[in-house]
């Protein structure tokens, strides 16, 4: 086990960096300082989000931390030997659940025993993989590669309100080597609209917008009412399945924006990835990297080279025994992730 400190500068990104840190630490048993953390976010340091991430992290692997307290801006974390079970984590806030769980699953697969994670706080964030994300894109990959994971959404919950809760089973389990460069044919679609305490006409202009700008038949398109409970909260995803792998584009309803420019939001980067002609977007691309690196290879076409990408290698390659190559090939872009072992 390598006990130097990795020193890391969170200046490159924002929370991934943090998060993807914790993972490797974990796994790797390297311990590591890190400063500047979120420094070119509006509120920089830790945020709940984060310091739940951080404090998951230690639990489960009987970390020594040192400056786990909100807004702080740096941080050092020295991991113990990780320890599957039963945890529950509580975000406090409208917080990401789905993102605490990507800190935590990859070292949880890692660990002697079954797990059953409960996260609460929000489950359907802007900036963040919606549970639908994680359940039907990235989750199907991870499963690919060997990863045993069951997922349960309990409930919604919405910036800012929070509220929601999700569930996971993680069963011990060694990552293999998956490589994507088709996404193959098109074989189902869906738009799907989530209200909660918010005025059916919005779900239904998003509807209709998508049927007219994707040529979506009205079969495709789903309106469902969530308890207003659950809300305020308005989503639009887009999931498209293919032969290879599936992708969701999403999109969030906001005050003062149109329904018609909502959807729009989620329609452009769907036709850019479809047009492109790349197995996956830009957020399966940065969420690949680290299990593909726990396999020790694998690869992926993408449509471009985004900035979680870039500081997503950087952290990789700090911790792992792997490269990460990113090679233009026509209209998108191949990243290979190879072994230095
Ligand atoms: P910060 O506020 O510092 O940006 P953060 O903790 O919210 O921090 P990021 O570093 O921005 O986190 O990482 C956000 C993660 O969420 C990335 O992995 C990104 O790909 C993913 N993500 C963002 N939007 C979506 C989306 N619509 N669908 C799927 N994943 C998403």
């Amino acid at each position: 086990m390598n006990k130097d400190i990795l020193e890391l500068d969170g200046v490159i990104g924002g929370g991934q960096v943090l998060r993807t840190a914790l993972s490797l630490s974990m796994i790797t048993g390297t311990p590591f300082r890190i400063i500047n953390i979120r420094a070119r976010r509006s509120r920089p340091g830790l945020l709940r989000q984060h310091l739940t991430a951080v404090l998951a992290a230690a639990e489960i692997s009987g970390a020594e931390v040192e400056g786990a307290e909100l807004h702080a801006t740096s941080l050092v974390f020295r991991p113990g030997p990780i320890r599957g079970g039963e945890y529950r984590f509580a975000i406090g806030s409208a917080g990401s659940c789905t993102l605490v769980l990507q800190t935590v699953l990859p070292a949880l697969l890692q660990a002697a025993e079954l797990s059953r994670v409960q996260i609460s706080g929000g489950t359907h964030n802007p900036a963040a993989p919606p549970f639908d994300f994680l359940d039907q894109a990235w989750l199907p990959l991870l499963r690919r590669m060997g990863g045993r994971v069951e997922l349960q959404l309990h409930r919604h919950g919405f910036v800012p309100a929070g509220g929601g809760a999700l569930e996971a089973f993680i069963q011990p389990s060694s990552l293999t080597p998956l490589h994507l460069s088709e996404r193959g044919a098109v074989i189902e679609k869906r738009a799907d609209v989530l209200l909660a305490g918010i005025p059916g006409h919005v779900g239904e202009r998003e509807l209709a917008r998508v049927g007219k700008r994707l040529q979506w038949p009205d079969a495709d398109l789903r309106c469902t009412w969530l308890n207003q409970e659950h809300g305020p909260g308005n989503i639009l995803m887009l999931t498209v399945a293919c032969e290879q792998l599936t992708e969701q584009f999403c999109a969030f309803g906001q005050n003062g924006v149109r329904a018609e420019a909502v959807a729009d939001r989620a329609i452009e980067p769907l036709r850019q990835w479809l047009t492109s002609g790349a197995a996956v977007a830009e957020h399966l691309a940065d969420q690949l990297l680290l299990p593909m690196a726990l396999a020790g290879s694998g690869s992926f076409t993408t449509t471009h080279l985004s900035e979680h990408l870039q500081s997503n290698i950087q952290v990789i390659e700090a911790f792992c025994p792997v490269a990460v190559h990113c090679t233009p090939a026509g209209k998108v872009l191949r990243v290979e992730v190879v072994s230095r072992a």
